[in-house]
């Protein structure tokens, strides 16, 4: 494929946070629709798979590689504009990393995501998977998002379709874009004026509860996998004297962690890859793990969490190419 913006076998591992992951046959950094346009007729013309790619923080990539076009997006506009009703309204690139994203909006006083500090993904993939940190989900101040459907895509009929928070389908880890094959190219955040010196107490209680409970030292994907409706487990046997059970967004949650480490797994490793110890749904790459190692990782915990409790964890990271 001839275009000199795409780049060929790229290692993956540089941009994922978990540092595994092979080699794409073609790779790209898109800051502009031109560019979009463009690459995305190219993969229709040759036929190619496409995958999109925001702050690698969420995913795990074969070692096999990925044999189509990764598009890195870099999209980084930013607008603020105030309300009428005193709100402000924040049209920010998919590419713009979370916590640059905070500082920025910390410095202009408007309080809108500092809840999700210390998360290093990208708003694009944050919207895509509605982020969140149990009382807050970025769908709270989600009002639109921009998305491009590539499979709709042609050169002569190009959109950038705008969905509503209602058409966005959002729900736990959950959006209508995880169903979709496109790229989320902007996104309206609402936010309010708050004292920058309050928004940046925040920022720092929430890292230092993060650094406290989360392995930040080692290479790792966040959380491995969704909690577990408390409807899921048999009530003849599990119930709320027996599980922990928290609140989340009004639902009955049991943390996969807590599931985990009732197993007895913190610390358990196959070859680099180990259950954190610090947080048992963290899997933390402490010496060169492939992501194969990892992956064999994910299935003896389903097995072990199964045969104890009787439910399925399902993933909350993104498996590329198994
Ligand atoms: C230390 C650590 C802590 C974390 N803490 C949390 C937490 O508290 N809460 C939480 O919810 N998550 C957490 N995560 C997980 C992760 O950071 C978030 O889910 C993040 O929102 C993923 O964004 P990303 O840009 O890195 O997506 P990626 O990992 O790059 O991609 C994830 C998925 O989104 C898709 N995607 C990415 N960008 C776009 C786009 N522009 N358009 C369309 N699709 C796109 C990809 O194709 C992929 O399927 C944590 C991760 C780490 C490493």
């Amino acid at each position: 494929m001839e275009n000199n913006i795409i780049l060929k076998n790229i290692k993956l591992n540089k941009f994922t946070t978990c540092r595994t992951g092979g080699v794409a046959k073609y790779f790209t950094q898109i800051d502009n629709v031109d560019d979009l346009v463009n690459v995305l007729n190219l993969t229709k013309k040759e036929g190619l798979k496409v995958f999109v790619l925001g702050g690698g923080s969420n995913i795990l990539i074969n070692d096999t590689g990925f044999d189509g076009l990764v598009i890195k997006v870099l999209n980084k506009r930013l607008k603020i504009q105030k309300l009428d009703n005193g709100y402000f309204e924040i049209n920010a690139g998919a590419g713009w990393n979370l916590n640059n994203l905070i500082t920025k909006l910390q410095d202009e006083s408007i309080s809108c995501i500092e809840d999700l500090f210390g998360i290093p993904g990208t708003i694009g993939g944050s919207v895509r998977g509605n982020c969140g940190v149990g009382y807050f989900e970025i769908k709270d101040v989600v009002n639109n998002v921009y998305n491009i459907d590539w499979l709709k895509f042609n050169e002569y009929n190009f959109e950038i379709k705008k969905y509503n928070q209602n058409e966005c389908g959002f729900g736990y880890r959950e959006s209508i874009f995880k169903r979709k094959a496109n790229v989320i190219w902007e996104v309206n955040l609402i936010g309010r004026q708050m004292d920058s010196s309050i928004i940046k107490e925040k920022v720092k209680n929430t890292m230092d509860k993060r650094l406290k409970s989360q392995p930040y030292e080692f290479p790792n994907f966040g959380s491995t996998f969704k909690n577990v409706k408390l409807e899921e487990f048999d009530p003849k046997i599990w119930n709320e004297e027996n599980l922990l059970v928290v609140n989340s967004q009004n639902v009955k949650q049991v943390p996969a962690g807590w599931l985990i480490d009732q197993c007895g797994l913190k610390g358990f490793s196959i070859n680099g890859a180990k259950i954190s110890e610090k947080h048992a749904n963290f899997i933390i790459n402490f010496d060169k793990a492939k992501s194969l190692d990892i992956f064999n990782l994910i299935s003896f915990v389903k097995e072990k969490v199964l045969e104890k409790f009787g439910v399925y964890l399902e993933l909350e990271v993104q498996l590329i190419g198994f």
